[in-house]
């Protein structure tokens, strides 16, 4: 896919919008989320009647820290992700740019300290806030180990086995209360 988006988002008397203005990639689905929040900036500009170059570059600056924002979580799940199996996935995770703000989160998550204050103090909880992010990097696995203590990782994960066993428990001992597929769907025509 080629990505980006276009500089100007509104130039002169044209708005772009949709795949027209850029596009990132599907993983998080954010595609519609940004049209309705590029029509909804305009819309408060044309009410206002703030037509000025100044108000343009305003709204222009806004829409594509939010590109940047989204860009910033995306990139993430490539620069933290675990798979060694290909050269693309080792590739990515080592070679890929990232930005001076997704920089600072991943130092601060890898330091064992808190994120939300450096979320806040670069914006980028406007965009996700800082339990989205505890779900991309604890989702991903990445403790790094604490040292003097056990392995940190290999803690994690059997602790995650242990969730998952129950997890198959659980589902073994109540299937049988329910309906297969096949016969819900019977019951329902
Ligand atoms: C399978 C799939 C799943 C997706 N899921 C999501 C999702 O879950 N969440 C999300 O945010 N985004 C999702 N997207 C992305 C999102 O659908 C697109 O980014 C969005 O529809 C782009 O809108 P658009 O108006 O710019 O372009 P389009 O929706 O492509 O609209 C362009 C229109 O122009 C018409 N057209 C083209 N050429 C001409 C011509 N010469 N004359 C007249 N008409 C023409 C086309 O027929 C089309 O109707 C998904 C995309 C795909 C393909």
């Amino acid at each position: 896919m080629k990505v980006g988006k276009l500089e100007k988002t509104w130039n002169k008397n044209v708005i772009a919008l949709g795949l027209s203005q850029g596009f990132i990639e599907p993983l998080e689905a954010t595609a519609l989320h940004l049209v309705l929040e590029t029509m909804i900036g305009f819309f408060t500009h044309f009410k206002q009647g703030d037509f000025s170059q100044k108000d343009i570059e305003h709204f222009n600056q806004s829409i594509s820290a939010r590109y940047e924002g989204i860009r910033d979580y995306i990139v993430c799940h490539y620069k933290v992700n675990t798979r060694n199996d290909t050269e693309y996935w080792h590739d990515v995770k080592s070679n890929i740019p990232i930005s001076d703000n997704l920089c600072a989160v991943l130092d601060t998550w890898d330091a064992g300290k808190d994120i939300t204050p450096v979320l806040q103090a670069r914006g980028m909880d406007k965009y996700y806030p800082a339990v989205s992010w505890y779900c991309l990097l604890a989702g991903y696995g990445r403790f790094k180990n604490k040292p003097g203590t056990v392995d940190y990782d290999q803690k994690i994960s059997e602790q995650i086995s242990e969730q998952r066993k129950q997890v198959r428990r659980f589902l073994q001992a109540t299937k049988g209360r329910f309906l297969s597929h096949q016969d819900a769907l019977k019951a329902l025509s």
